[in-house]
């Protein structure tokens, strides 16, 4: 069993190489550059049994060279520029990268043959503002950001593959997922790290921008383990992988203060950070997940917020 994993060294592909070499797998994992940051790696003490590898995902030859190489029996594709906020800021660079490079790996799927399942990222941010609640595979997607656009291209993108040249290949719809190897620059993570900051007195406020929206967040450690399902079945289809609930993000800004004793009055509303469009509420329906891929979920998501609280004052408590 050998895996390509895209995206190796962010949140997911951290998580998803640990669990992989758990099951015994081979895991090359391929970075962007030579300079990729390997901290998750360290964090998950994985960097010494993955086998690195890099490759120019815009580039066609470069992907064949890459499966051509490693002859995977999987490929676990989650390089992206991931961001939504970013991608009102690089929108031509998040559409095209994040279609490009999956058009790549099936393209490259399907000159080099071979038995290969792919896994591709997809994201809930596809739908949009939707008019019922909870999302299936049969809403209507409308999406409200560059990187919803890209995420909703790549998708048919790859339902298109599957489709005429027989592929085997599924995109697992996930919704928000967190943990302590988020990046700072997404909403959970910020609110954790910057309170933290507070707390210890070294910043004044939280500067957010429109919290009174609800999104489905999940624990990133249970939801890698679903991709891995995805791929374990005879026939491959697209999932949505949920809580199957949604939290106001107000809610966790409270949770976090009551926690850490900080007053509300710290929460400031910065308007560069409020987003053009935005979302109001979105949860989504895992039944499918849970009955036919045998994924288990009973997360309370306040917990995962504990685990990133305690994570973060350790480390500011060893840095103090
Ligand atoms: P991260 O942001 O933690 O990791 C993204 C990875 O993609 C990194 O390894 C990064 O490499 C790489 N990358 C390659 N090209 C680019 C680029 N042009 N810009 C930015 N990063 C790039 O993402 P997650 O692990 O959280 O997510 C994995 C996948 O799942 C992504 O495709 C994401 O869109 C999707 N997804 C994530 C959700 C979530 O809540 N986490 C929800 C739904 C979908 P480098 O370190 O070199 O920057």
């Amino acid at each position: 069993m050998r895996a390509i994993i895209t995206g190796a060294n962010g949140q997911d592909g951290s998580y998803l190489a640990q669990f992989l070499l758990g099951k015994g797998y081979a895991v090359i994992a391929v970075l962007r550059a030579k300079t990729s940051n390997l901290e998750n790696h360290r964090i998950l003490d994985i960097d010494d049994q993955v086998i690195y590898a890099s490759a120019d995902l815009t580039n066609l030859p470069s992907v064949i060279e890459l499966i051509s190489q490693h002859q995977p029996t999987e490929i676990y594709n989650l390089a992206a520029q991931s961001s939504v906020s970013r991608s009102f800021q690089e929108p031509i660079d998040t559409i095209s990268y994040n279609v490009v490079t999956l058009l790549n790996l099936l393209e490259a799927m399907r000159r080099v043959g071979g038995d290969i399942r792919l896994y591709h990222a997809s994201s809930s941010e596809m739908y949009g503002n939707v008019d019922c609640l909870p999302i299936t595979l049969n809403t209507q997607m409308r999406p409200a950001s560059p990187y919803a656009v890209s995420k909703a291209s790549a998708f048919w993108a790859l339902s298109t593959y599957r489709e005429s040249f027989d592929l085997k290949a599924a995109s697992g719809v996930l919704f928000n997922h967190e943990s302590i190897l988020r990046p700072k620059t997404f909403f959970v993570k910020k609110v954790v790290a910057e309170s933290v900051q507070i707390y210890l007195g070294r910043r004044q406020h939280l500067e957010v921008g429109n919290i009174d929206i609800r999104r489905d967040f999940g624990y990133a450690p249970e939801y890698v383990k679903a991709m891995w399902l995805m791929l374990q079945q005879p026939v491959q289809k697209d999932y949505i992988i949920c809580s199957g609930r949604s939290i106001l993000l107000r809610d966790i800004v409270t949770y976090v203060f009551e926690k850490l004793g900080i007053d509300e009055c710290r929460v400031v509303v910065n308007q560069e950070l409020v987003r053009p469009t935005d979302i109001d509420d979105i949860y989504g329906d895992n039944a499918s997940a849970k009955e036919e891929l045998g994924w288990q979920y009973a997360v309370n998501f306040f917990d995962v917020i504990d685990e990133m609280l305690a994570h973060e004052l350790a480390l500011n408590v060893v840095r103090t």
